[in-house]
């Protein structure tokens, strides 16, 4: 008798078992047809076996295994195994989860709406969509969609159920085409620039190690032509005949890197796979990768799953960022599992920053990783950087003075300006503005946080909670407030100061729609745009010429926070800003306007110095015993009242406890923003010096809580947690 072991999309973290008598070696990997309980389900056969706990009579056989379709390559699935164990989460929400949406359901899709896709015609792009009766509704939507872009086939199903029928009118009228897919407009091939000493230098170490296992971190300041250095390195390993992964932060955010990709390997068959595409792109990309017919992978997060037979590499830009980690559901670090899969295949693994995360950095001071260095910027400066010390100025509108005299010289000589506001640092920490003062716990080196709900200050780390001081304990002084406070109307206040500058506001909601961002950035080249207003989202690697200062606002709240990883975090933020400054010809200035302009980040940023600046928070960390000296975990849960997440996880803290481990097992303590959705979260946090002693006690603990039935709150494991 014969046992397929399949993994399906379900919250267990069982595989299933299904009799199939004529099941070879070869069906590892492939997908799968399965009843499951009265339904049908479509999963991954992870295992062959050759008995099974089932009873003979409640055992079933697949419906169909999909042998025409290529499967999961054995590494592939074996990624997912690893992953599925680090994270603690099922194997089969993995490995369905990797699939594009169409391989994961049982119907198989047709070749035409796999691959078609429809989109407008000259005519249809010019139509007046005022000019249509209005109870054309479901057409008008279909149109508005696609002047967003081309759409396919489920999308269209997805906005009317009248799609077919309205699609195929509209294509009689000539307002749409169907699209063919994936053959790239030809592009013009642009030659590579003579490499600098130093590009040559970390070309030269990574080529060195093509066809083996090992990680090298290329530390270079804004500027500096990393991405020179990975598109060297990928034509090195096409050369070689291997194929080449590149993983960027956020895809629809740097069309720039593609259109550069292409244009450097313009016979090169490349393909992006991010959050951005439609159900059909996705799987057309993902499975020209599975082919290998695709040699260059550009892609987010999840890309680090793409099967690749003839994988030669893997790049990961912007390495410190956190957009690498997923943050809801499957918690993994797309970073972490890049060296993973890198040491699995034997191939190397670039990792790409100018701030590294300390993490990234430990490995490459302590001889685990290779270093290599760019420290200088091709063909322009650095910028200038200086702090403006905001304490006992009365802010108009979160403005100072002088940033507003800056940014009036530079808009009368015709520059870019960008007022970069800072939104991260949610969880408020208590300051006293008079003397600078700040609520700090005195049993761990972490920052309280200001609980309103109840009156009180409570450490996120260790637990401890005291209530809220009447007074600075320091100077007297009543007035305590939250740090970073009322930046809400800078752009209309900008408006207001500069009444001919053009002020655009980007953020994420500004540039969802599919063809905004775009725009945006081409009105910025042309320089329509006076004064940018901007948060996170406009610190990534975007080069603008004539941007030649940037303002920063509420910096400090990150300075001063609950999460002992604030710090790093802003100044990796503060030099990615920063390095938006004078990328043209003029040399850039950044003013941070600031409370603590002593602070030794700010000191460090200045010199933009990342490793004296990582050196010291190395040092504090290892006094401080946070990672990357430890390993962590999280158990997080969530439940309609705060109270009972907290009582799940004393209960879950005292079964870790009765395990006995060799781990450290804190208090649980609400989340740093408790409340989402209507739901209160809270969290535990267990720690150990080993990764394999906390491995080990997280599956003993795992497969504890996952056998309780049923529980009073949501919950789940996150490992290497980044935010807390
Ligand atoms: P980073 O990713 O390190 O911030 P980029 O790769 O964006 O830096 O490079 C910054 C700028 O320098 C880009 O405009 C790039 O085209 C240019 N550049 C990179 N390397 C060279 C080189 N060797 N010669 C000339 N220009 C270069
Ligand atoms: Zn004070
Ligand atoms: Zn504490």
């Amino acid at each position: 008798m014969k046992i397929v072991r399949v993994a399906l999309d379900v919250p267990v973290p069982t595989l299933f078992d299904y009799r199939l008598d004529d099941a070879s070696p070869a069906d590892v990997g492939r997908r799968a047809v399965v009843p499951f309980g009265k339904k049908i389900a479509l999963g991954v056969i992870a295992e062959i076996a050759h008995a099974t706990r089932i009873p003979p009579q409640r055992l079933r056989h697949p419906l169909r295994v999909l042998r025409e379709a290529p499967g999961l390559e054995a590494p592939d699935l074996q990624l997912t195994r690893f992953a599925s164990d680090y994270y603690q989460h099922p194997l089969g929400a993995v490995v369905m989860g990797t699939l594009p949406a169409q391989l994961r359901r049982p119907d198989p899709p047709s070749r035409k709406q796999a691959r078609g896709r429809f989109a407008l015609t000259e005519t249809g792009s010019a139509l007046d969509m005022t000019a249509l009766p209005a109870r054309a509704r479901a057409r008008r939507r279909l149109l508005e969609r696609m002047r967003e872009g081309p759409l396919d086939y489920a999308a269209a199903r997805a906005l009317s159920s009248q799609a077919p029928r309205l699609l195929r009118k509209l294509m009689a009228d000539g307002l749409v085409k169907l699209d063919p897919p994936a053959s790239p407009a030809p592009v013009a091939s642009a030659p590579a620039p003579p490499l600098t000493t130093e590009q040559e230098r970390a070309l030269a170490a990574v080529r060195a190690g093509l066809g083996q296992f090992e990680v090298h971190l290329l530390l270079g300041v804004t500027g500096s032509g990393k991405t020179e250095v990975y598109l060297h390195a990928i034509a090195a390993v096409l050369a070689a005949g291997r194929q080449a992964l590149l993983l960027v932060p956020e895809i629809a955010l740097t069309p720039q890197l593609e259109a550069l990709v292409r244009s450097r390997f313009p016979e090169v068959p490349t393909v992006r796979l991010h959050s951005g595409l439609n159900e059909g792109e996705r799987l057309t990309h993902w499975l020209a990768a599975q082919s290998g017919r695709a040699r260059i992978v550009l892609g987010t997060r999840l890309a680090v799953f793409t099967p690749m037979p003839e994988l030669g590499i893997i790049l990961v830009d912007e390495e410190h960022d956190s957009s690498f980690k997923q943050s809801e559901g499957f918690r993994y670090s797309a970073r972490d599992l890049a060296v993973v899969r890198g040491r699995q295949r034997g191939v190397p693994v670039v990792l790409g920053s100018a701030t590294p995360a300390l993490e990234t950095y430990f490995n490459a001071v302590s001889g685990r990783y290779r270093l290599s260095t760019l420290s200088q910027r091709v063909g322009a400066e650095l910028p200038l950087i200086d702090c403006v010390d905001t304490r006992g100025e009365r802010l108009e509108d979160g403005l100072s003075r002088r940033l507003l005299d800056a940014i009036g010289e530079h808009q009368a000589r015709g520059e870019q300006s960008l007022v970069f506001i800072n939104r991260r640092g949610y969880a408020p920490v208590l300051a006293c503005h008079g003397c600078g003062w700040i609520s700090g716990c005195h049993r761990c080196s972490a920052q309280l946080v200001l609980h309103l709900k109840d009156r009180r200050l409570r450490c996120h780390h260790c637990g401890h909670q005291s209530p809220l001081p009447a007074a600075c304990p320091q100077c007297g002084n009543p007035q305590l407030a939250p740090l970073g406070q009322g930046t809400q109307r800078v752009e209309a206040a900008l408006a207001q100061y500069f009444p001919q500058s053009r002020v655009l506001r980007i953020d994420r909601d500004s540039v969802r729609p599919r063809h905004a961002w775009r725009d945006m950035r081409q009105s910025i080249q042309r320089r329509e745009v006076g004064i940018l207003v901007g948060t996170q989202i406009l610190a990534k690697g975007h080069d603008f010429p004539h941007l030649n200062l940037v303002g920063v606002l509420n910096a400090d709240s990150l300075l001063y926070s609950a999460d002992f990883r604030a710090a790093e975090r802003l100044f990796a933020l503060l030099s990615q800003v920063a390095g938006r400054a004078g990328r043209g010809t003029a040399q850039g200035t950044v003013l941070i306007q600031t409370e603590f302009p002593g602070h030794p980040l700010y000191q460090a940023l200045k010199h933009q110095d990342y490793r004296a600046f990582a050196e010291n928070l190395l040092a504090e960390r290892r006094q401080a015993g946070f990672p990357p000296y430890v390993y962590q975990a999280l158990l997080r849960a969530e439940a309609p009242r705060l109270a009972t997440a907290l009582g799940f996880l004393g209960d879950a803290a005292r079964l870790a406890r009765r395990l006995a481990p060799p781990v450290t097992i804190y208090d649980p303590v609400p989340a740093a923003m408790p409340r989402r959705a209507g739901r209160e979260r809270a969290q535990l946090l267990v720690q150990s010096e080993s990764r394999p002693r906390l491995q080990q006690f997280l599956r003993a603990w795992y497969e504890k809580l996952a056998a309780a039935r049923s529980s009073p709150a949501r919950w789940a494991i996150d490992v290497d947690p980044l935010e807390f």
